[in-house]
């Protein structure tokens, strides 16, 4: 199995405004240990039945042509398997993979080793791809449509466009953020695939998996435990199963039980419904300073000295998912379910308040 080539300019990111660095931190923080767990075939790859499923047909019918993979656009929250699934298909095709990602594509001349040292069916993996600047994600349209590079030599009258054809090759990108894609750029995407937060089930599976690979043991109760405390995402539960671990090996004989493992979450300050602080105090931010809201992404992320693209690709997905937050036409709205978390009193119903935002939805 090939390793895949991790390229970028690690000095322009650490440039990048801290708005960027603060989201990639707190996204991708166990990063180089997750590549351990890392699933490398489409067999072990647990959940997301659906999504696997119509990517083995399209490995298939790739290998039986001897063509290139179609161009896939991966979507959802951060640590939901999108890295994952671009890897798992490196190795299935056995063909060169080079990452690399939008932040870190400034320029044209930027994205063009990538283009051009591209072999023959291997993959461009391009992370956050929704921060690709508008004139690079120009310069690769006819690269995604096809397989050349448009370039303009020479200025003013002499200048004189030539074109540079390219190897056949994928791209796969991956966003937090489809809804920040051009349509030109998303239609270039011959597949999308959504990935959905993980039901405690296949989450448990992972957790059973990944104690095995890291040569601890954990009871049934306790990988559910964790799975449940785990926010549907299989890379925090790859980060709290780690906690656990050292926990149990710090406190007892290594071997994580119930008992350890809400011990050890309680620690953490993880929840039973796996909510952490940042996603407590986002909450009360919301029902105490904004009267449970509606208010704006922005309002709360100056109260709570939060980025706001760490509030929307991180904090609220799973909050809207789990109902705590709603989205109304004027701004996140706490549901009942939020103040019965934080053990608050819930207002008293508005019927009026409720019809007024009805009314402007169709505004
Ligand atoms: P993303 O690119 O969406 O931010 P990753 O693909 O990096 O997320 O996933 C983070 C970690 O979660 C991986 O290193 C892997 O260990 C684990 N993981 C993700 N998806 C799966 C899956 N479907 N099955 C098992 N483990 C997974």
């Amino acid at each position: 199995m090939r390793e895949p080539v991790i390229q970028g300019n690690p000095d322009r990111d650490r440039d990048e405004p801290s708005r960027a660095r603060a989201h990639d931190e707190r996204a991708r923080p166990a990063d180089q240990a997750d590549e351990k767990l890392r699933p490398q075939r489409l067999s072990e790859v647990i959940g997301q039945r659906s999504v696997a499923e119509r990517l083995a047909i399209a490995l298939s019918a790739s290998k039986k042509r001897g063509e290139p993979l179609p161009h896939i656009l991966f979507d959802g929250p951060p640590g939901l398997g999108k890295t994952t699934f671009a890897t798992v298909l490196h190795n299935e095709l056995g063909v060169e993979l080079n990452m690399t990602s939008g932040p870190a594509l400034d320029k044209k001349l930027d994205v063009m080793p990538y283009l051009t040292n591209a072999s023959e069916g291997s993959i461009l993996f391009i992370d956050e791809i929704h921060r690709l600047p508008v004139t690079v994600e120009e310069f690769i349209y006819p690269v995604m449509e096809d397989f050349r590079v448009d370039m303009v030599l020479g200025e003013g009258m002499s200048a004189r466009t030539i074109n540079l054809p390219l190897k056949k090759f994928t791209i796969i990108g991956a966003t937090t953020r489809s809804g920040m894609l051009s349509a030109p750029l998303r239609d270039r995407f011959h597949m999308h695939e959504h990935l959905e937060f993980y039901d405690v089930e296949d989450l448990a599976k992972i957790v059973n998996v990944n104690a095995s690979k890291l040569k601890t043991t954990v009871t049934e109760e306790a990988a559910w435990e964790l799975a449940k405390r785990s926010r549907g995402t299989p890379r925090l539960a790859n980060a709290r199963l780690r906690w656990v671990r050292d926990f149990a090996t710090a406190r007892a004989d290594g071997h994580i039980t119930l008992t350890i493992a809400k011990d050890a979450l309680d620690m953490q300050e993880i929840d039973a419904d796996g909510m952490d602080k940042q996603d407590r105090r986002y909450l009360e931010t919301l029902i105490k300073v904004f009267n449970g809201g509606p208010t704006g992404a922005e309002a709360i992320s100056a109260t709570m000295n939060v980025a706001v693209d760490t509030l929307t690709d991180e904090v609220e997905p799973y909050l809207l998912r789990r109902h705590y937050i709603i989205r109304t036409p004027r701004g996140r709205k706490a549901t009942p379910l939020a103040y019965r978390h934080l053990l608050l009193p819930e207002p008293a119903a508005d019927p009026e308040f409720n019809l007024l935002d009805q009314r402007r939805m169709f505004d």
